[in-house]
């Protein structure tokens, strides 16, 4: 090992990185239904006020507000709380960095679900903290993992890369035995029947944590919100770089969220393709775990391995995702897309399976 290799901390030298999935550049043909964006672009709303921050390009040349005022306050109006329980981050990636790093000290555990979002392992170790993965399903059922020690919990509702949601009475009962922060990671909740926002004002170690990368189809802008008492907002707040979020990023984000007849639509697409693949999947032999996501998790018959079917459809140009983790090797996580998109897709899953 070089000698400047040996500077590098054992945790971040013994670690495998985070591999995210794939982002083929600008121009590659593909259907993209492997990382879970919208299949919407954003609100027109957004392309307006970010052109119009261009138009005036003298303001690029200023910091942004480094507390994202404005977007705290629309984001709390739509949450029904108060600015001051709202903290932006540069993505909801960052927000659990952020937790990580004020609740957490070197060697205390923090605990989730497997599986859940693999991310959560990798920033536990490079913030030093232990990584005590739960398993999901005890006896074939969902249960109250046992949290004594545990600092910090990850709970993924609705669940990634299953796609179901926990019960708000789950969510209650988890955080009112438990000494640690529960941090309820809401990436795919606009798309969910029920979320856990109204929980915050009865438990004071709830973090709930959205993204604005799915629903909002602002995944390349880079805006996560987290919401908690104001107490805790204020304590992570010290711990976020100050100006985490850009202008364009402020202001198309402040964009998206006031436009929510947009966000509706969108999200009713997503809910009907989702429901329409799920019934031409089963139709085709797939078992297609109820979702409340955009993206479906589905296993095929047992003539086709998934992972076939993944590299098939990659060569048919429709981009999907297959986790080689043995808990996930058996199935295939599709996000939902257009209507014209999944029309494709079960036409080409129809040839591989050779119907
Ligand atoms: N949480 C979960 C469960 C996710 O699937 C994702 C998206 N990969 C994120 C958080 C991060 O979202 P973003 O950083 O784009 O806000």
């Amino acid at each position: 090992m070089s000698l400047r290799l040996a500077c590098v901390r054992s945790e971040v030298q013994q670690m495998a990185g985070y591999v995210p999935g794939c982002q083929p550049l600008p121009g590659t043909e593909i259907i993209k239904l492997n990382t879970n964006e919208s299949p919407l672009p954003p609100s027109p709303e957004v392309v307006q006020a970010i052109s119009q921050v261009l138009v005036d390009s003298a303001l690029l040349r200023r910091y942004p507000d480094p507390y994202s005022q404005q977007l705290r306050r629309v984001a709390a109006g739509i949450a029904g709380c108060q600015p001051e329980q709202v903290i932006a981050g540069n993505g909801s990636d960052e927000l659990l960095r952020i937790v990580l790093d004020t609740f957490v000290e070197e060697g205390e555990r923090v605990a989730f679900f497997a599986p859940s979002y693999s991310l959560y392992p990798v920033l536990t170790k490079i913030r030093g903290g232990k990584a005590q993965v739960m398993p999901l399903f005890a006896d074939g059922t969902i249960y109250q993992p046992q949290l004594d020690g545990v600092k910090l919990f990850f709970l993924t509702s609705p669940n990634a890369p299953l796609g179901f949601s926990f019960s708000n009475d789950y969510i209650r009962q988890m955080a009112k035995g438990f000494a640690g922060i529960l941090v309820v990671d809401e990436a795919y909740a606009d798309f969910a029947q029920d979320n856990a926002l109204s929980l915050l004002p009865e438990l004071d170690n709830l973090v709930v944590l959205r993204t604005l990368s799915k629903s909002y189809g602002l995944a390349s802008l880079r805006v996560g919100l987290g919401f908690s008492s104001s107490p805790l907002i204020e304590q992570l707040d010290k711990v976020r770089d100050s100006y985490n979020l850009d202008r364009l990023a402020q202001v198309g984000a402040v964009a998206a969220l006031k436009d929510q007849e947009y966000l509706r639509k969108t999200v009713a697409l997503v809910v009907t393709e989702r429901e329409r693949l799920g019934v031409a999947l089963e139709k085709l032999g797939f078992t297609v775990v109820p979702s409340q996501t955009n993206f479906i998790f589905v296993t095929p018959p047992s003539s086709h391995k998934a992972v076939d079917l993944y590299a098939g459809l990659e060569k048919a140009g429709i981009l999907i995702r297959y986790f080689s983790d043995p808990q996930l090797a058996h199935g295939l996580r599709i996000s939902i897309g257009t209507r014209d998109e999944m029309d494709q897709l079960i036409i080409v899953i129809k040839k591989l399976l050779a119907i």
